[in-house]
């Protein structure tokens, strides 16, 4: 699905000796490298403040911290997304509100958060699924309406710009009380192991986390707050400062990558391609994500892997449906998009060293397959 070495090869040069300088240093932890990653990614993504954390999942728990959510708050999120979005919301006792998605881009539908708002709803968090933002603006009018904080899990979004309906461009993941992501070495900007980051434009709530990363500490010794141990190393700070400079180019090849699948895949019966919304750069493809109409996917699945094609199903299982995240008032009923996506879905290959060749060998045996 991803190759991780195609692309380490086209940067080893920087990378090998930033990592050994790490090593003949050994600031493994909170080194200089991590700082110069955060000053980084806080230009790239023109936000006031950036922190660093062990990994994406941590990276929502922590901003969860962070606002102040307490259990038996409800948090509304979207049903069709990785299970770590809902997972941080139960385990921090707070309660998930699961709804549904559009039909067309699979983000949080804003007439499902409308209905789901109770009194003692305190937040949403949108998912900027498979690359694509979600429509940010209706979403932050509901806060603003309502009172609740919002935020943004862009694990799947990194460097993806979302344009106001006035024209004004800002990075996905600034534009909610506060953004989460993930440097898991197969998102658009992936470290060598495990890494993460918030992101917030709020200085008290930046104070706040970076206490509750460091164990509650703001004072040596001193425990404020109940906090975590959540650190992103060096060494992996030392890879994502090789490799953000390349990260626009990075997102720029996945979607020329996607505009050639597009082309290859649009007018064949029963598949339906990914839809965009707003301009280009508003989509950075974590995931190329067909929906497939009349065909059976087990079928098409087993053929692609038997002709050296990886693929996979993100997600096979609604979130709602999860042993770990049912709740009684849920109705079917309202889960109709979700319950239909899971059934139809396949994402192809998608990294930035796809080339002609390659997509046109995935794209004929799709259609080989169709036309049987
Ligand atoms: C990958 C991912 C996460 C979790 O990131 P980790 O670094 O693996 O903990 C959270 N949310 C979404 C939508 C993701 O895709």
């Amino acid at each position: 699905m991803v190759d991780l070495k195609g692309q380490y090869n086209d940067i080893k040069d920087v990378v090998n000796p930033s990592i050994h300088e790490v090593i003949e240093t050994t600031a493994f932890i909170n080194g200089p490298k991590v700082h110069e990653f955060q000053k980084n990614l806080e230009e790239y993504l023109g936000v006031k403040h950036v922190i660093p954390c062990a990994n994406g999942t941590d990276a929502l728990q922590i901003a969860m911290m962070g606002l102040g959510l307490k259990p038996g708050d409800e948090v509304i999120t979207a049903d069709f997304t990785f299970a770590a979005t809902v997972e941080v919301i139960a385990l921090l006792q707070l309660t998930p509100v699961l709804v549904d998605v559009n039909p067309d881009d699979f983000n949080i539908n804003i007439e499902a958060i409308k209905k789901a708002i109770t009194p003692k709803t305190k937040a949403i968090v949108p998912v900027h699924l498979f690359g694509q933002c979600a429509d940010m603006e209706a979403i932050m009018n509901i806060a603003e309406e309502h009172n609740l904080f919002v935020i943004e899990d862009n694990a799947q979004a990194i460097g993806a710009t979302y344009t106001y309906k006035n024209g004004k461009k800002v990075k996905v993941g600034t534009i909610g009380d506060v953004g989460a992501t993930s440097f898991f070495p197969s998102k658009n900007l992936g470290c060598y192991g495990d890494g993460g980051a918030i992101f917030t434009n709020n200085d008290d709530l930046a104070h706040t986390i970076r206490g509750i990363v460091n164990h509650g500490m703001y004072e040596r010794y001193h425990h404020d707050v109940v906090g975590v141990n959540s650190r992103l190393d060096s060494i992996q700070a030392a890879v994502l400062n090789a490799k953000l400079p390349h990260l626009d180019r990075y997102n720029e090849r996945r979607n020329l990558a996607a505009t050639k699948y597009d082309k290859a895949l649009k007018n064949i019966d029963g598949i339906i391609t990914p839809f965009r919304s707003g301009e280009a750069d508003n989509h950075v493809f974590h995931q190329y994500t067909l929906q497939i109409k009349g065909i059976d996917r087990d079928a098409l699945v087993k053929h692609l892997n038997e002709n050296d094609i990886p693929c996979g199903v993100y997600y096979p299982i609604p979130l709602h449906r999860q042993k770990a995240y049912l709740d009684e008032r849920y109705n079917e009923a309202d889960f109709e998009v979700t319950n239909q996506l899971v059934k139809e879905v396949i994402s192809l290959p998608m990294h930035t060293e796809l080339d002609d060749e390659q997509i046109e060998h995935i794209t004929s045996t799709i259609i080989n397959f169709i036309n049987g």
